[in-house]
């Protein structure tokens, strides 16, 4: 028997961090802020690391406490920590903890951003005893940091930056791990279908293994389950 005969030919894409409705996957999950009025079949809430207001974070951080126990609401993020941002780094840590306090409280995943504070990061989730599953999304950084959050459980989301000749991510895909990963568009105007097709081409397998594989992915840590 072929492998290609052993494949469901039916798995779905799913984009797993995009910031509007694109309609060009079964799955996708939109990054919503907290007042947004849209409601798509799947969404994360977070509080983004560029836009903490130290004045509203305990407001926002109990309407956040409330959204986030929505069904459909699959993830808390993105969420993280960012040195270029140019909110207080001491307030993104809290704002970012009381985040994954709030996952492990209600046992979702948690989409990060995180921009030079790999080691912050990890000592966040650490310190705060985190269990849920972690994705790191948009991630296009060298392979030593790579490296480090594999060994540290966490998980990867890739997006535009696989499309860049020899791109970090373009080499990462290839060392963390297919059970490791997810693949996203974020905010660029870009079809999911090209991010797996190059996905695939980096990856040098079948695309309807990889639709497989991050189907898989996506039930195991989303705990939805995707079959007809
Ligand atoms: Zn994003």
């Amino acid at each position: 028997m072929s492998t290609a005969s052993r494949v469901n030919p039916y798995h779905l894409f799913i984009n797993t961090h995009t910031h509007a409705q694109l309609y060009d996957a079964k799955i996708e999950v939109v990054n919503l802020s907290l007042g947004s009025k849209e409601r798509p079949n799947y969404y994360s809430y977070g509080l983004h690391p560029w836009y903490i207001d130290k004045d509203s974070l305990s407001y926002d951080l109990e309407n956040l406490k409330v959204l986030a126990h929505e069904k459909r609401c699959l993830a808390i993020g993105e969420c993280g920590l960012d040195k270029l941002s140019p909110v207080d780094f001491a307030l993104q840590e809290e704002a970012f903890i009381e985040q994954i306090k709030l996952a492990n409280k209600i046992q979702k995943p948690l989409i990060v951003h995180c921009v030079k504070a790999f080691n912050e990061l990890i000592n966040c989730l650490n310190l705060n005893n985190n269990k849920v599953p972690v994705i790191v999304h948009g991630f296009n950084n060298n392979e030593n940091i790579a490296r480090v959050l594999v060994n540290q459980g966490i998980l990867f989301s890739f997006g535009k930056a696989l499309l860049g000749y020899e791109s970090n991510a373009a080499k990462a895909i290839k060392n963390v791990g297919r059970k490791n990963f997810f693949l996203e568009t974020d905010d660029a105007d870009i079809s999911i279908k090209y991010i797996y097709k190059k996905a695939s081409e980096l990856l040098g397998i079948d695309e309807e293994i990889i639709k497989q594989q991050l189907q898989s992915n996506f039930e195991n840590v989303f705990k939805l389950s995707l079959s007809k």
